[in-house]
């Protein structure tokens, strides 16, 4: 048996184009990368595009624009794995050649026939020359096939239940674990890293690659993602595409930083990393053997980190491209002046807008705000407040702090019952930035009108 040498590592990233990349795709692809930039690697993209109905070209942009917005930039392809059908042909013929393949006639009822009455071992069929009849690939009849995989370890499948698999359709075209063989040996695949669901898979594309005399890759299967509540990741945990990440507000390097994370041996799963860190630490040997747990909590929670921490004009570019996404657009300076206030208040980039849009529209309606905080005794603080404002020179946030501050200890009163009225006038919600910032940025000409609406 021949397995990959210790060359330079080959991985890749094989999607089925069959919509939106998924967070546990995200992964894989994340994974493959890493393993790639960290060892001098290339990183391989091919699409697995054999099915023709699924496979659209929308669907394989949409792949492709997750992959890109994710900043997983590959070496090699994309290829295509319907457009290497002929490569996957010829290879069938060497194996029919080579007698470790056979074209058989026989129907699925026939296989439930035969498997009756051998005691349900794995079928093995007649050779035969009928034109149109599918092709096999033959197994040995005893021994085991073992898959040596980096997580799991070896796992053991024994050749006496496998059935002679068919490789090629009756028609002649090729089958998924044939396929997936052939391009992994013909590109110099080192290294699997794909899904746990595609276990039961490895063994027989192991049998093809042997069969075929081609190296057999090392093999990782990552377990499966699942929700916080242990069920398997789903859009009930919020969101399920890399597309509805990008949505919802998050930065990719925080997102490759919680995924990279997630089942990543010992280290929890709060550790802020930058790229660089993630490549030089990752190795896919620490992955764990459970289920990692995706929770989407904690991915904003360290989303506001990095939020935090960009730079303010990279953090403006990001909220303007966002707010672009969302149809918004608004004046460079005066946005950078609004992040500037509102940077360590969100989470994600969809929430900045909802902080700061009283810089841009008219205070937002919002009736249960004013009911609460708009009422005849809070009008009195605000008139008082009013007074304040019209005075405070200059129209600082320092200023304001300190005259508001003075204000509010001269009534003898609860800084909640003078500064949440006044953010109401000013923002129309209950939520803003600072209150002093906010009122600074605002200006007094604006935060004046606002006030005398209100008092209103
Ligand atoms: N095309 C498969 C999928 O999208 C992955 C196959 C592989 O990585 O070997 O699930």
């Amino acid at each position: 048996m021949s397995t990959a040498s210790n060359d330079t590592v080959r991985v890749r990233f094989a999607p089925s184009p069959t919509g939106a990349l998924h967070i546990g795709g995200a992964r894989t692809a994340l994974y493959n990368w890493l393993m790639a930039r960290g060892s001098g690697g290339t990183f391989v993209l091919r699409i697995e595009d054999t099915d023709r109905e699924r496979s659209t070209p929308e669907n394989v942009e949409q792949i492709i624009d997750a992959l890109r917005w994710l900043e997983l930039d590959w070496d090699e392809g994309p290829y295509s794995q319907f457009e290497r059908r002929e490569r996957h042909k010829e290879a069938i013929d060497r194996l029919i050649e080579a007698g470790v393949a056979y074209r058989d006639p026989a129907t699925a009822e026939d296989v439930l026939a035969w498997k009756a009455e051998h005691g349900n071992r794995g079928y093995r069929g007649t050779p035969s020359d009928e034109e149109g009849a599918a092709v096999r690939l033959r197994v040995p009849d005893d021994g085991e096939t073992v898959v040596e995989d980096v997580i799991r370890g070896p796992v053991s499948f024994p050749n006496a239940a496998q059935d002679d698999f068919v490789i090629a359709r009756g028609d002649g075209t090729p089958l998924y674990n044939l396929a997936v063989a052939v391009d992994d040996a013909e590109m110099g695949i080192t290294d699997v890293v794909r899904g746990d669901d595609h276990l039961s898979n490895t063994p027989k594309q192991v049998l093809v690659l042997r069969a075929l005399g081609a190296d057999v890759p090392r093999y990782a299967h990552l377990p499966l993602l699942h929700g916080p509540d242990g069920k398997k990741l789903s859009k009930r945990h919020g969101a399920a595409s890399v597309q509805e990440l990008r949505d919802a507000g998050y930065l990719p390097e925080a997102v490759r930083n919680y995924l990279a994370l997630l089942g990543w041996g010992t280290e929890d799963d709060t550790t802020l990393m930058s790229t660089e860190e993630l490549i030089e630490r990752f190795s896919i040997e620490r992955v764990g053997r459970s289920s990692a747990i995706f929770d989407e909590r904690k991915l904003r929670w360290m989303n506001g980190r990095f939020m935090r921490e960009l730079p303010l004009d990279e953090y403006t570019d990001a909220v303007a491209s966002h707010l672009k996404a969302a149809g918004v657009e608004v004046g460079r300076d005066e946005l950078r002046a609004a992040c500037a206030i509102a940077q360590d208040k969100a989470q994600t980039l969809a929430e900045v807008w909802p902080l700061i849009r009283f810089l841009f529209e008219p205070p937002v309606d919002d009736e249960k705000a004013r009911a609460k905080f708009l009422k005849p005794e809070h009008l009195e603080n605000l008139r008082g407040v009013r007074a304040v404002l019209a005075e405070t020179d200059p129209f600082d946030a320092a200023t304001l702090e300190e005259r508001l501050t003075a204000f509010v200890e001269e009534r003898g009163l609860k800084p909640k019952e003078v500064y949440q009225p006044l953010r109401v006038a000013i923002t129309g919600t209950t939520v803003s930035p600072g209150i002093f910032d906010s009122v600074a940025a605002l200006g007094r000409e604006r935060t004046l009108e606002r006030v005398d609406a209100a008092l209103d």
